[in-house]
């Protein structure tokens, strides 16, 4: 097999970013936009030592499971990897992963794994759910400003300006945005060159409240003719929050650290469930906000609180589940890293009139050790970003001695790697449910909880 040969192929399974793994002679193809069940011509792009990678070229026979996806640029851009594949299809696609990982790199026994795991819990309506967005700018060949996604794993950019995941008031945002910027030559940031202004646009909507941020990304001090950007900007429904972000470094991060409110409110606020939260442009906040209120029914569900329990909830945001598990215990603290997001956190208590929570902002692995001679502690939740525990927060949490861990993961790979540490220390699995927090990507959240075993 060597590059450009054209073979035939029967998909077989799924890789973890979604893409079709089909055999030839026993040898791996990975191949993208490929589904399971799909047999397809495909052109050999690369081949290693073990596996190779290919090109579709054409759909023979297409998956059952296939459909045509709504979106014009599903293919291109890298948003979504699996809005070819039934929703129900999706749904069962990322049960079987979380399944498969935590049995291979968990050591989780498949019996007791029967035993513990819920259904997944999907969507009904699984598009226009994002209540965030981040659209880079770019420049097209004609030298015109444009906004858009980039493609997968690349730095090329997909133009659209209406993502069917996202908030339809997005469009009307960007047709502002691009409008102004054209008008008074104001053009993108061009990664190699550094030079042009604007970065990315970060648009928020309250689900639940209408409520719109807008925060653009520049390369600069100040946003030239900004007033008749937001006079603009502002006849346009739900406007709460204009904000500007300064982000002149050299990197691939989205937000720059300082942030300026131009109009309006420096954050807006949204519902979950029956609890008010604000957020500021810096912090943190579920994308799914549908999904997130069911995420923490499990949460609160899975902690089964009494009303006399101290818990930690860890990697707090903006105090969200805190809030939540607040108002059913005695006690509640939060640990989080950014300070913007406490302070939010620290409002978002005051707001829902809540006064048993103390907040930290530190890291977790530098605040929560400070703490472990505290064997008060009953419950402890953790919500860690993709890369899992950290050491140290592991160490201390088995030293700490709670009856039971609730472990919210975006990553299942480092959740089994976590529950496999957890596993060996005296904590067994309790419960464990999937949820679809992000539709038409690989990307799968999972709610487990634990409990000690000689309690
Ligand atoms: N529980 C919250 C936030 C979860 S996201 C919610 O449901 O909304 C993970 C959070 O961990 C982010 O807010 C991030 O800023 C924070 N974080 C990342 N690294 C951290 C660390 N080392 N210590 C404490 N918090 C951290």
């Amino acid at each position: 097999m060597k590059k450009n040969d054209i073979v035939e192929v029967e998909i077989t399974d799924c890789g973890i970013n979604g893409e079709g793994i089909g055999k030839l002679l026993g040898f791996p193809l990975f191949i993208k936009d490929a589904l399971i069940g799909d047999t397809i011509q495909a052109r050999i792009t690369k081949v290693k030592k073990n596996y190779a990678f290919a090109r579709l070229e054409k759909i023979i026979t297409p998956a059952k499971e296939r459909i045509t996806p709504p979106c014009p640029v599903a293919a291109p851009c890298g948003g979504c990897q699996i809005q070819a594949l039934s929703y129900p299809a999706q749904l069962t696609f990322k049960e079987k992963k979380v399944k498969d990982v935590l049995m291979r790199l968990g050591k989780v026994p498949e019996g007791l794994l029967e035993q513990v795991m819920e259904p997944i819990i999907g969507m009904n309506e699984p598009y226009r759910y994002r209540n965030k967005a981040q659209y880079p700018f770019g420049t097209d060949k004609e030298g015109n400003l444009i906004a858009g996604f980039y493609a997968g794993r690349t730095h090329h950019l997909v133009t659209t300006d209406d993502c069917l995941i996202g908030a339809k008031e997005n469009k009307d945002v960007l047709d502002v945005i691009l409008r102004h910027a054209r008008k008074h030559h104001i053009a993108a940031y061009d990664e190699e060159t550094r030079t042009g202004l604007l970065r990315h646009v970060l648009i928020r909507k309250g689900t639940h409240t209408g409520e719109i941020m807008v925060c653009p990304v520049i390369n600069g001090k100040t946003y030239p003719k900004v007033d008749s950007l937001i006079e603009e900007l502002t006849k346009l429904p739900g406007m709460t929050c204009i904000a500007l972000s300064i982000n002149t470094q050299n990197t691939n991060v989205i937000m720059g650290e300082e942030i300026q409110t131009l109009w309006g409110t420096p954050y807006i606020t949204d519902k979950i469930g029956d609890l008010e939260f604000r957020l500021s442009p810096l912090s943190f906040f579920q994308v799914n906000s549908q999904q997130t209120e069911k995420l923490y029914q499990k949460a609160l569900d899975y902690a089964g609180l009494t009303g006399n329990e101290t818990i930690w909830d860890i990697y707090c945001g903006i105090g969200t589940i805190t809030c939540f598990l607040a108002r059913k215990a005695k006690q509640v603290y939060g640990i989080e890293v950014i300070p913007e997001a406490i302070e939010d956190a620290k409002e978002n208590a005051k707001l829902n009139n809540i006064d048993n929570i103390q907040f930290y902002a530190q890291k977790a692995e530098d605040e929560l050790p400070k703490h472990k001679e505290d064997k008060k502690t009953d419950i402890i939740v953790v919500d860690p970003p993709r890369k899992g525990l950290d050491e140290k927060v592991l160490e201390t949490i088995i030293y700490m001695e709670p009856k039971k861990i609730v472990y919210v993961s975006c990553d299942p790979a480092t959740l089994a790697r976590d529950i496999k540490y957890l596993r060996e220390h005296g904590y067994e699995l309790e419960h464990l449910t999937p949820v679809d927090m992000f539709p038409h990507t690989v990307h799968v959240e999972t709610i487990v909880s634990l409990q000690r075993t000689d309690t």
